[in-house]
């Protein structure tokens, strides 16, 4: 307990992709593990390339990576690994958007789009695994999906982002029942319109008023709501959940 509230992820080494952009929902991730007693590095193509330091004044570890390469994400996690002295909790959160629909979509755009959000997801897992698998915390992977992979894109995501998330979920499955006998969970967060960067001021105004009036919650989440779900997949809590999707949309895609 610190304060009163219960630490959930007490004990736990976290590497989180994707949360250098403060206003963006990694950066919540961040906040919300340590604030829960995670010890947290952070793998971001915005940071510098550097050399792990350690957590300094109770902040994460930063580190450079772009996800959609192999190598920089091993360069990368055994940094993390080095400073945090073992993963117990990886959170695939790094990823690109774009609404090109399919008949102006260019084949490397395509390319581009499954590159990070899919390929970037399995290259940061292979590196991780090992030190997943030899995680005696109950370890725990949680990858971000998307309400387009589930509702056939059609806002500011194409077929591209819809794609690649919907390979997500696919992948987190497949992780879950090959991973489950060997100790480690798996699942993801499919997140509907989140106030980030990738949406503020992306509609425009007639366009978001009728979106959420469509929404049963009237309105857009926070990086901070999708963050608690990834805190209840990531912790104990959820022990016994492995293969899910939780929806995190304000009603707004009810299946
Ligand atoms: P942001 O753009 O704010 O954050 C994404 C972060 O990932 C950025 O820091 C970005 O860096 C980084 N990143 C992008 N490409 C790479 C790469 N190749 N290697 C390493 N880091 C990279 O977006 P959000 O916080 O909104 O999104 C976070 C996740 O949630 C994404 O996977 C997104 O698809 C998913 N999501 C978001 C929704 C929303 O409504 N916001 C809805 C559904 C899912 P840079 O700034 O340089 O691009």
């Amino acid at each position: 307990m610190s304060g009163g509230v219960p630490q959930l992820l007490a004990g736990k080494r976290a590497v989180v992709t994707g949360g250098a952009n403060p206003r963006g929902i990694g950066a919540a991730i961040v906040r919300l593990f340590i604030e829960h007693g995670a010890a947290v590095a952070v793998l971001d193509r915005d940071y510098p390339d550097n050399d792990a330091g350690g957590p300094r004044g109770g902040g994460p570890v930063t580190l450079h990576c772009d996800v959609s390469n192999g190598a920089s994400c091993e360069a990368a996690m055994a940094r993390a690994q080095d400073a945090l002295g073992g993963i117990d909790v990886l959170v695939n959160n790094a990823g690109i958007v774009a609404a090109t629909r399919i008949w102006d979509l260019p084949e490397d755009e395509f390319r581009r789009m499954v590159d990070v959000n899919l390929t970037g997801t399995y290259n940061v897992t292979r590196v991780a695994l090992p030190a997943l698998l030899a995680s005696d915390r109950k370890p725990a992977i949680v990858n971000l999906g998307s309400t387009a992979a589930l509702r056939g894109g059609g806002l500011l995501g194409g077929s591209h982002y819809a794609a690649s998330k919907g390979g997500v979920i696919s992948f987190t499955k497949a992780l879950a029942r090959e991973l489950g006998p060997r100790g480690v969970r798996a699942n993801c967060v499919a997140p509907g319109i989140i106030e980030t960067d990738m949406t503020l001021g992306k509609f425009g105004e007639n366009w978001e008023t009728e979106l959420k009036q469509g929404i049963p919650l009237q309105r857009f989440g926070s990086p901070a709501e999708v963050a608690q779900a990834i805190l209840f997949l990531a912790s104990d809590l959820s022990s016994y959940s492995t293969g899910i999707v939780v929806d995190v949309n304000g009603g707004f895609h009810i299946h």
